[in-house]
């Protein structure tokens, strides 16, 4: 153990074994100078406490510190050092105070464990134990600093560790002017006084980190309660039900005067009645998770709107509860609707060329075996047989058309229905037949291998049709393209549909052997407005939109790298299957009876032509052009069953409609149209076993089996 020159003292009880500066034997200091010493120790350790309970910061504390051991206890010099933790590890004042504070600038202190960091507070840094330099002028550890210490005639000096070994502080240092100033006593004073200091660092620093994180909490707050305040959407706080807190956007969504107007009322009161999701909002918890539900909300005065909402729990005062954010999307909807409408219309558009084509063919066919049938009649050669056979082509021929327009007239129409259970290849089908007749002019094959069995899926059949058909329009001109650039020696374009069932999710894949999706432009085929084409072929919408359609119902829509071509890939959550069954056939129309049929078209022939077949089947028939002339002979002598067009100069279908059934509820109807939309904006409107609405051009026969049906119903 040491017990020459600097000498580590920890031991309150040991001796201090006290050497003369002169080097020449120990000395012992009087009694009186002995209390003088206690005295000043006893002050600093007394004056200390006060500045400890005083401190409102840990650098004023250790300033005070420093201050009453040199102004109050008449040391020479005192110093707080922190050691800081960089290269060369500095040991750096953060309070000083003393005349002979300068000695600070001219001494280099560091913690190393070498011989700078050897002098009493590198080491009493270092080890944590307390250091004692008796007289810096024999000490040899105190080499490195003797002369400067000379200069400032500081003769003794104490190194007092701060904090523990698992948290080093730093070193308190006191010089004196005199030589063995630091006694046993004095040092066990002093380390009380360092150990409070130590106290009081730490608990300035934990009470700095409080006010922090104090301040830091009442910042978050103002920063939420100021998003929470100007956001536009609705946030509202539920617990079992009951409305607790609704912000100000809240009052502009749901039309309440005051947000707080809301709170106490139940959260059910904002729910639509027609939102098929209602039991969840009774129970607390629309929508939970991250992810954004759509709801048909209400506004206070009843009027519905479509809402994004997401939920979350949270404790709300103690109570549990859900956040609930809601977001009116009904603008967005009408924008991303027009949207749909405006790219599928564009679509018409590039097809229009090739419908004209695919409808020609059969009204060619019509023709031509109408005017030959027409001349072999007038020349006495048409047997009856072969008359029935040119009918059958004629009536095929029309069965033809009346398919491609029910296609075109299904897909031109907006769509507002309801999300349904669909079958998923029957709308692939569907676009399938109206794209068809446009690949084959131009030498391209489509290839479909569909299953049989129907696939169900969830959402709106008309936005898939409208998805393939897309796809199969951009694959029809990256092959055109491909042609039109003379690349096609030996090759012929192909279009691939195909369908696989993996996990429960349905893929439908749209491949071509095009030129391909250049990897750079991969990324950005997707976003709207982004077309390759050259202006009036493409809007750059097609993608776009089918990616949203494909995404609200829940599945996903991708370009997959293949080796040759492009190929887009959409799935789809199934939600079941069935084998189809097969079309039962035709119930043979019960035999005629003697009922009163109205017919009302202003196109003479057209009403004639459906007249004719009425009464050749034993029907009494009267015929009207127009809602008005019908009302009038209806109300002289009422039919069984009115057969009516829609659009006529000579009053409304509709208002006839209106007419008849106030006088009789019951009375059976057959709506025959061509408007695109007025079939499902009708049978919205007259959704009862009494009326059926035909889309022209008519089958004869089904329209027989209808009013059969309604004249005899199955009992
Ligand atoms: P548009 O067809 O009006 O350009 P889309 O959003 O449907 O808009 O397509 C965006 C772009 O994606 C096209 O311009 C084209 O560059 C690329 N693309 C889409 N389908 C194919 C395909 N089958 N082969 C090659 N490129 C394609």
């Amino acid at each position: 153990m040491e017990r020459l020159g600097r000498t580590p003292v920890n031991d309150y009880h040991r001796p201090v074994i006290l050497k003369s500066w002169e080097g020449s034997g120990m000395i012992t200091h009087s009694v009186a100078e002995q209390l003088r010493l206690i005295d000043r120790a006893v002050t600093i350790l007394t004056r200390s406490t006060e500045a400890l309970l005083r401190a409102t910061s840990e650098e004023s504390l250790l300033q005070d510190i420093c201050h009453i051991a040199v102004d109050v206890a008449g040391y020479n010099l005192a110093w707080v050092g922190y050691p800081s933790a960089d290269a060369t590890r500095p040991v750096t004042p953060v309070a000083v105070a003393g005349p002979d504070s300068a000695y600070l600038d001219e001494v280099h202190i560091n913690w190393n464990d070498d011989e700078d960091g050897g002098g009493p507070t590198g080491t009493a840094i270092r080890t944590g134990a307390t250091q004692i330099i008796r007289d810096c002028e024999t000490d040899p550890e105190f080499a490195p600093w003797r002369d400067v210490a000379r200069k400032y005639r500081l003769r003794s000096t104490i190194s007092l560790p701060l904090g523990d070994d698992k948290d080093r502080l730093g070193a308190l240092n006191i010089y004196s002017g005199d030589v063995d100033s630091f006694d046993s006593d004095v040092i066990r004073l002093l380390e009380g006084l360092a150990s409070n200091v130590t106290y009081g660092v730490r608990a300035l620093r934990m009470k700095a980190e409080h006010d922090r994180a104090i301040h830091g909490l009442a910042e978050s707050e103002s920063r939420y309660r100021l998003l929470i305040e100007t956001s536009p959407d609705a946030i509202i706080v539920h617990s079992h039900g009951t409305i607790l807190f609704a912000n100000p956007a809240s009052a502009t969504v749901f039309g309440a005067i005051a947000a707080d107007e809301m709170v106490g009322h139940p959260i059910t009161d904002l729910v639509h009645e027609d939102c098929p999701s209602a039991a969840e909002w009774r129970l607390g918890c629309p929508g939970p998770g991250q992810n954004a539900c759509e709801f048909r909300l209400r506004h206070r005065d009843g009027t519905p709107f479509d809402a994004e909402v997401i939920s979350t729990a949270i404790v709300f005062h103690g109570l549990s509860a859900q956040l609930v954010i809601i977001r009116d999307v009904t603008d967005r909807k009408q924008v991303q609707a027009q949207l749909i409408q405006a790219t599928k219309l564009a679509t018409l558009g590039e097809m229009a060329a090739g419908l004209v084509h695919e409808l020609s063919q059969p009204l060619n066919i019509i023709r031509m075996t109408a005017e030959g049938a027409l001349l072999f009649i007038e020349r006495g050669k048409a047997t009856p047989d072969w008359q029935a056979q040119q009918f059958q082509v004629i009536a095929d021929q029309s069965q033809r058309t009346a398919e491609m327009i029910d296609d075109i007239r299904i897909f031109s129409r907006r769509d507002d229905s309801p999300e349904q259970i669909f079958d998923a290849i029957a709308a692939i089908r569907a676009a399938i037949g109206v794209f068809d007749g446009q690949l084959r002019p131009d030498d391209i094959a489509l290839v479909a291998d569909l299953p049989s069995a129907e696939i169900l899926v969830k959402g709106r059949a008309i936005q898939l049709e409208q998805v393939v058909m897309n796809l199969l329009a951009n694959a029809h001109h990256a092959l055109k393209d491909k042609q039109e650039r003379h690349e096609t020696n030996g090759w012929s374009g192909i279009i691939r549909v195909a369908t696989e069932i993996n996990a429960n999710r349905l893929t439908i894949t749209v491949s071509d052997n095009g030129p391909g999706i250049p990897p750079t432009l991969r990324d950005r085929i997707f976003e709207p407005f982004f077309t390759t084409k050259d202006a009036g072929r493409g809007t750059g919408l097609g993608l776009s939109v089918s990616f949203s359609l494909i995404a609200a119902m829940g599945g996903q829509l991708e370009a997959v790298s293949q080796p040759l071509g492009a190929c887009f890939c959409i799935t789809l959550p199934v939600t079941g299957s069935r084998r189809t069954t097969p079309a039962s056939p035709p119930e043979p129309p019960p035999s005629p009876a003697d009922a009163h049929i109205m017919v009302v078209d202003d196109e003479r022939t057209a009403g004639d032509a459906l007249a004719h077949f009425l009464r050749e089947l034993g029907y009494r028939v009267s015929t009207s052009n127009g809602g008005t002339q019908a009302w009038r002979l209806f109300s002289k002598d009422p039919a069984d069953v009115v057969i009516t067009d829609l659009r006529m100069p000579a009053g409304s279908g509709e208002q006839l409609v209106e007419q008849l059934r106030d006088y009789d509820p019951l009375l059976p109807v057959i709506i025959v149209t061509g408007h695109l939309g007025a079939t499902e904006r009708l049978n919205e409107r007259l959704q009862d076993d009494r009326c059926a609405v035909l889309k022209k051009p008519v089958a004869l026969g089904k329209l027989a089996g209808l009013v059969a049906g309604f004249l005899h119903p199955p009992i």
